[in-house]
């Protein structure tokens, strides 16, 4: 069980770089929750940071819901297509390349992430579980036939709005979990990743979206980095409020330099 991060409330920043880096080092099974957060670094706005571009024009909840792409496609493929377009132009930052530096020497299990901009796969992470989709590409909603985000955006450039099946000419529907979805497989896998490992790291998630914002419960213990509090900050071993690509660069180097 977490014993609380009443061992933190004095310490300095660089006292908890060197707590996070103990802790990663003496663990057998670290793994790594992400959100949006990671992501504002590279130039793509979260959802609950004040003042954040992309999400201010439209409410994202409703522009990405299932009620959305069924009742008006032809807005929501193009909010997709603004949105992907600016996930295109980011590049990974420090903390993707940390997480993936640190699983590939062996102290990073898995990667659990709600992000759907791809910018772990692109630094090199490969135990990735999207628990929120990607937008990689889309499926027929009749027929199932797969499509590449490529031939979507194709699609939609050529004012082929939605992109349709060439099959059956049914809308195709991105692997992105909508609101309103079901979760897909790699949650329940998630939630196995949270309850057999003995270090669960909270990167950029304001842990305000049920039910992944409970995989942190379901750990032995947890570390939350993240600017903003979030409502499981009293119960976690640790708490840094820093960027996390500076935390986590700061970390890994700690690390590797031991
Ligand atoms: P969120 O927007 O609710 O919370 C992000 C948190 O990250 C905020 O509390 C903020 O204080 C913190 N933050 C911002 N920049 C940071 C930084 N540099 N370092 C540390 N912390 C930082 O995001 P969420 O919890 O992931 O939930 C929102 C949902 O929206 C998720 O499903 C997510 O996948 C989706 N989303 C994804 C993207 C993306 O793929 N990049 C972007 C926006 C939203």
């Amino acid at each position: 069980m977490s014993r609380g991060n009443g061992w933190l409330g004095e310490r300095s920043v660089d006292d908890k770089f060197l707590r996070l880096a103990e802790l990663i080092k003496g663990s057998k099974r670290c793994v790594v929750l992400t959100g949006a957060g990671v992501s504002t670094e590279s130039g793509i706005p979260d959802f609950r940071s004040p003042g954040s571009g992309l999400w201010t024009k439209v409410d994202p909840m409703f522009m990405l819901s299932d009620t959305a792409f069924r009742t008006n496609p032809v807005d929501f493929y193009k909010f997709i297509r603004d949105m992907v377009g600016v996930f295109l132009e980011a590049e990974p930052n420090d903390c993707h390349r940390s997480i993936a530096e640190l699983e590939a020497e062996g102290y990073i299990k898995a990667v659990i992430t709600q992000n759907i901009d791809g910018l772990h796969r692109r630094a090199g992470s490969k135990r990735i579980l999207e628990v929120h989709g990607n937008t990689e590409g889309g499926r027929c909603i009749e027929c199932g036939k797969t499509f590449p985000m490529d031939s979507m955006l194709q699609d939609i450039q050529e004012g082929k709005l939605p992109p349709k099946c060439d099959e059956c000419g049914t809308v195709i529907k991105p692997n992105i979990v909508l609101f309103e979805d079901p979760l897909p497989f790699d949650f329940v896998l998630a939630r196995e990743e949270a309850s057999k490992c003995d270090l669960f790291i909270v990167i950029g998630s304001s842990l305000q979206v049920a039910p992944v914002c409970y995989l942190p419960t379901m750990s032995r213990r947890y570390v939350i980095i993240n600017l903003q509090p979030t409502p499981y900050d009293s119960n976690a071993e640790l708490v840094i409020c820093e960027k996390a690509g500076v935390v986590m660069k700061k970390v890994k180097d700690l690390i590797f330099s031991a």
